[in-house]
């Protein structure tokens, strides 16, 4: 594979290999930044706050239940086709091993034995709330919820804007258009 052929269409695998020759090629320079430094612990932290909201509120009982009990069912397979390699490189700079394969064929690229396998999630993971969660938990623990996920995808989303700036800075221009269409 041509590393500067992938794109948002590539097949999962090869956004992978995209995001891991990118961390292998440029992790020195980015770590190197001191506001993707910065973005980064504030989206660790950010990550922690809206997990314990989480947690406080109930979700994660409900969600361990209905794995254990109904086999869940909002995490399917095609759902990685959301990510960018963008967002693939921040959970390398998260420490996040990528899998190199599917753990079950009806599920997404991303669930492991133990949930999902990714640090910094896509927008519509991050925001999804099925039914059962919605009927069950009360509005108010809701939206202090959403407010902790609101943060998280505010930072989320000006460390992807500072890693493409940096980036175009190490990459020539000429080259920067295809290979960064990921
Ligand atoms: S979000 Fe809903 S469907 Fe998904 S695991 Fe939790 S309870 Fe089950
Ligand atoms: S939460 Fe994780 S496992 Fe579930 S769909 Fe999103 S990326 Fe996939």
């Amino acid at each position: 594979m041509n590393i500067n052929e992938v794109s948002l269409s590539s097949p999962i695998e090869e956004k992978i290999d995209w995001a891991e020759h990118c961390y292998k090629s440029f992790r020195g320079q980015l770590i190197q930044d001191k506001p993707i430094v910065d973005y980064l612990k504030r989206l660790v932290d950010a990550i922690q706050a809206s997990h314990k909201e989480m947690g406080e509120a109930g979700i994660l009982d409900i969600c361990m239940d209905c794995e254990k009990n109904e086999g869940g069912s909002c995490c399917g397979a095609g759902l990685e086709n959301k990510y960018d390699g963008w967002l693939l490189l921040i959970n390398r700079l998260l420490d996040v091993r990528l899998p190199r394969k599917r753990h079950d064929k009806e599920s997404c690229f991303f669930l492991g034995e133990s949930g999902c396998l990714l640090k910094a999630r896509h927008v519509i993971c991050v925001n999804y709330l099925c039914k059962k969660i919605t009927d069950r938990i009360d509005p108010d623990k809701l939206n202090a919820l959403r407010e902790k996920e609101g943060i998280e995808l505010d930072i989320l989303f000006l460390l992807n804007e500072r890693l493409k700036r940096i980036l175009r800075e190490l990459i020539p221009s000429s080259d920067y258009l295809t290979w960064a269409n990921v």
